[in-house]
């Protein structure tokens, strides 16, 4: 089973597809996981992303298609990935079908995770707050420029996996249970 799980930044697609991962047994490649680490290592490309990161602005598409195309070709996603901050451009996606047709596989579902975006800053505050503010784009200003990023560039992409059928929307304002219970439902379907 391959998943796609979608909202705008602090909608919970890192919460439910960490959850996924471990109730499906799939792999979660969370893009943004994989640039902080990149960051993390402080390598000249890590100092790079740093800064288009922390701005909210996107990373380019040539590295994160060449990163998800390396990481879906690994042993680990035979039995299927969740695709959680990717794609984030209809390049992305049509890059993405590209990928998959040549290796004779497909997207299953798309879960888009509904929310209420006056709820997104709050929570994105108490994250910054859990994590002790260790994301430099958790903060109120550069939240509103990756809202404004998502609607430009991400929400796009909509009307393409739409048009595929693949389009399962969820109610996100839920607890986080409710909304893993309904998610389950729709896999199950
Ligand atoms: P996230 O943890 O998914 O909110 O991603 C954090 C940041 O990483 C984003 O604001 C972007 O700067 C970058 N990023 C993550 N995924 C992508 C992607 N698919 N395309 C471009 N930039 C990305």
């Amino acid at each position: 089973m391959n998943l796609i799980i979608f909202g705008p930044p602090g909608a919970g697609k890192g919460t439910q597809a960490a959850l996924i991962q471990k109730n499906y047994r799939i792999k979660q490649l969370s893009t943004g996981d994989m640039l902080r680490a990149e960051v993390a290592s402080g390598s000249d490309l890590g100092n790079r992303l740093k800064a288009i990161m922390d701005a909210g602005e996107l990373v380019s598409d040539e590295i994160i298609i060449e990163l998800i195309a390396n990481c879906i070709a690994e042993p680990e996603c035979e039995k299927g990935f969740i695709l959680d901050g990717f794609p984030r451009t209809v390049a992305q996606a049509k890059a993405l079908d590209n990928m998959l047709n040549h290796m004779k596989r497909q997207i299953d579902h798309v879960i888009v995770l509904k929310v209420d975006e006056e709820a997104l800053i709050d929570r994105i505050k108490s994250r910054a707050a859990e994590t002790g503010g260790a994301r430099a784009d958790d903060n109120a200003e550069t939240l509103k420029h990756r809202l404004k990023v998502y609607h430009d560039q991400t929400a796009p992409i909509l009307p393409y996996y739409e048009e595929q059928k693949l389009l399962r929307n969820i109610d996100g304002m839920q607890p986080i249970d409710e909304v893993t219970k309904e998610i389950e439902a729709l896999l199950k379907a």
